[in-house]
């Protein structure tokens, strides 16, 4: 019974959280049972975590927990990279101990005994260019080189938006990384493991990191498969006569050789396992990276934000084709969309710096929320689909990925270098 789990029902759950993790944010599945099992996934620990610390430590477990959520998701710490240093130690230590040391056996040749080392150093180097390489911070000295990598595309990235926290103007495809507060260009997500933003220049790396610890898990997993058959066959264990502690001679047969090596090999067996279904999730969420979003040229952000705008599409050429539609008018529409009555929308009046206040609304639509409409509305009136501008065929896509746009006109200005130089202008 206990092996029916651990052999069936625990590769088949693994493999269905999986496919809902990864797949349940699709359109397809959005709102459907996988969808809902994405989030049941995504919530539940954090509940029955909270419950089971209000049950043992009362308000003061709870604060404390907070404080460390807010350390552990919002702000830049090395706690998951030790982890990963430290999984990776334990891995590795596990190997050199248990495994490397059967080698070479009869299905394990000398050449597995130097190919190792480069399968176990590879991650760490990954590893270690992804923390520290440059996402693609933008600064005063780089603004004007990333302004000029995207196009504006009217639906998402509007002309001459400014971040309001480090008050560059915002290239298209950048956004503001929370957690490092500062503005990335192609802004993917802030990884944790790596304690570092993922966006235009370091997403190869990130990448890369990805791919060099899934193909060691994978080769993890077979080699241990395969120095666990050539045990058995030096042995000759499927056809030899166990003899049992009470001195009963039993025949081999498949299933005696596995409860044998079951109880030798434990932790070989376990290894080998955590390895490939580790090997599979790190596969997964690459093969998310790859074969989705670099195929497409988009990023994780603007997933979400780019189903926004098609849920938001949708509203409008509903708008255009019902008996309310007025031509022209992006705020009527924008009131249209977020709700606020028709009315107030009329009397909107314009603020002084640009931007359209509603009274009703009491807060300033932004240029940038009417220029949305009015392409929107542009675009519904032809009944045309959403087309994702970013997109420049998969090869160019994958290109894009290994060589950034933003490089091919050269190197980047240095911050200090300008610094300096901007220094030296003003003492001459
Ligand atoms: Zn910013």
């Amino acid at each position: 019974m206990l092996l029916f789990v651990f052999v069936y029902a625990f590769p088949i759950a693994t493999a269905i959280m999986l496919y809902a993790f990864l797949m349940g944010p699709t359109e397809f599945h959005k709102n459907g049972l996988i969808g809902k099992l994405r989030v049941f996934i995504m919530s539940f620990p954090g509940y029955i975590g909270y419950a089971l610390l209000r049950l043992c430590c009362g308000k003061n477990g709870i604060d404390y927990a907070k404080r460390l959520e807010n350390y552990m998701c919002y702000q830049r710490n090395p706690i998951l990279q030790i982890v990963y240093l430290g999984l990776m130690a334990v891995n590795v230590g596990f190997f050199f101990v248990f495994v490397f040391p059967l080698w070479p056996n009869a299905r394990v040749t000398m050449l597995h005994k130097v190919l190792c080392f480069f399968i176990i150093l590879s991650p760490y180097l990954a590893f270690m260019k992804a923390c520290f390489s440059d996402a693609g911070v933008i600064t005063k000295d780089t603004e004007q080189r990333y302004n000029e990598t995207f196009k504006n595309d009217n639906i998402m990235y509007f002309k001459d938006r400014k971040c309001p926290t480090c008050g560059i103007i915002k290239p298209p495809r950048s956004k503001h990384s929370v957690v490092t507060d500062k503005c990335i260009s192609k802004f993917d997500h802030f990884c944790g493991w790596l304690n570092n933003d993922v966006g235009e220049l370091n997403y190869k790396w990130f990448q890369l990191f990805l791919i060099t610890n899934w193909i060691s898990c994978f080769y993890g997993s077979f080699i241990y498969i395969l120095t666990l058959w050539g045990i058995v066959e030096e042995k000759n264990l499927l056809y030899t006569v166990f003899v049992t502690p009470s001195g009963q001679r039993i025949e081999s047969s498949p299933g005696i050789v596995f409860q044998y090596m079951l109880s030798n090999y434990i932790i070989i067996i376990a290894q080998c396992l955590f390895l490939f279904v580790v090997a599979l999730m790190i596969f997964g969420f690459w093969a998310y990276h790859f074969f989705y979003l670099t195929f497409v040229n988009c990023t994780t952000y603007e997933t979400f934000k780019w189903s926004h705008v098609q849920d938001v599409y949708e509203s409008v050429k509903a708008y255009v084709q019902s008996s309310k539609y007025k031509e022209n008018q992006p705020l009527v529409l924008h009131e249209y969309l977020y709700g606020v009555p028709e009315k107030q929308a009329a009397e909107v009046t314009k603020s002084e710096d640009g931007g359209v206040k509603s009274d009703h609304v009491k807060r300033k639509i932004k240029d940038w929320e009417v220029k949305q409409c009015q392409e929107l509305e542009k675009l519904a009136r032809k009944q045309s689909k959403l087309t994702f501008i970013y997109y420049h065929g998969i090869l160019n896509n994958i290109m894009e990925v290994i060589w950034p746009l933003t490089l091919r006109s050269g190197p980047l200005p240095k911050p200090k270098e300008t610094r300096r130089k901007n220094a030296a202008r003003f003492l001459d």
